[in-house]
């Protein structure tokens, strides 16, 4: 059986926390390996993923990942959230540089995601089982892709265990990022983050800010379906699972769904593989 993971967002109001418990305890039922919790940057919001990861691991039972990112935090800050996330009983960190939302001027102590998982490493040892983002479409901040490349292998080399893609809809990019890094000596499993598609507009907007290609042809198709929800559904569960299968068959080492705190559309795509 492929490893599955899922990410959650941490709520902010009671009713975002309702849906949240309604999604965890329906996804938990795949018996994932672990969930992880996204880090909003700066201000209020950093309290809210400690108290999610909280959430999720005492209501819910699950074992909760939390994301760190470098954005908004110093050292100091990221320093006690590491503490505090040891306390939990968490061992897994998702390590991110985070981007800086705008109208925000403060990027913390640490400027790239290498600086902070050395900062892990360096404060924790072999504590934590450190992940980190890449992107098989390439960062769309990176000078250019070898650059990329070269900057990812360095999160690895300087601790990092683990990598998780920013979600595609084409598997060639992600089995062509596999083997760049392979030929630079990156051994760690790149497990590929997969977006399961609920709301084709939102996700044109989220894609066009992150750099992830949604390919023509998938746009036209949903573009055809008009009005037709339905027939949107099942097209998109259809393409993201097949694409999951290619996946694994092509030695994806797990699959990590970002799950916008909804049960549906992962599972109709898990219940398709
Ligand atoms: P880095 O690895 O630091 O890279 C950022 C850019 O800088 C890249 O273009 C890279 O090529 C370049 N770079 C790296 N090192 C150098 C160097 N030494 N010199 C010059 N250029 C360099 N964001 C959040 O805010 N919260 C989250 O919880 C969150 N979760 C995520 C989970 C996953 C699995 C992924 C893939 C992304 C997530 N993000 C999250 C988004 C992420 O923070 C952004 O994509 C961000 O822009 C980059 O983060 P990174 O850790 O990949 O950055």
């Amino acid at each position: 059986m492929t490893p599955i993971s899922f990410e959650f967002y941490p709520p902010k109001t009671d009713e975002q926390r309702a849906q949240l418990d309604k999604a965890a305890a329906r996804l938990k039922l795949q018996n994932p390996e672990y969930v992880s919790c996204t880090f909003g940057a700066g201000g209020s919001t950093l309290s809210y993923t400690p108290e999610t990861v909280e959430r999720l691991h005492k209501t819910h039972g699950l074992d909760a990942a939390p994301h760190l990112s470098c954005v908004g935090g110093t050292r100091a800050e990221l320093g006690e959230l590491l503490e505090r996330y040891k306390a939990m009983g968490c061992h897994r960190i998702v390590a991110l540089r985070g981007d800086l939302p705008s109208g925000m001027g403060h990027t913390g102590d640490f400027r790239y995601a290498t600086e902070l998982v050395e900062f892990i490493r360096r404060e924790h040892d072999g504590f934590f089982h450190i992940e980190v983002g890449c992107y098989p479409e390439c960062h769309p901040q990176a000078d250019d892709a070898h650059a990329d490349l070269r900057h990812f292998k360095a999160k690895i080399d300087a601790g990092a265990d683990g990598a998780i893609t920013q979600y595609f809809y084409n598997a060639d990019a992600y089995f062509r990022f596999v083997d760049d890094v392979r030929r630079l000596g990156v051994t760690v499993p790149i497990v590929p983050g997969i977006m399961p598609i609920s709301n084709f507009s939102q996700l044109r907007r989220f894609s066009d800010a992150c750099g992830a290609e949604i390919p023509r042809w998938i746009g036209k198709r949903m573009q055809a379906f008009g009005d037709d929800a339905e027939s949107i559904r099942e097209f998109a569960a259809d393409l993201v699972a097949s694409m999951c299968q290619r996946l694994v068959a092509g030695g994806a080492p797990g699959l990590h769904f970002y799950t916008l705190n909804l049960s549906k559309p992962t599972l109709s795509v898990i219940s398709r593989l």
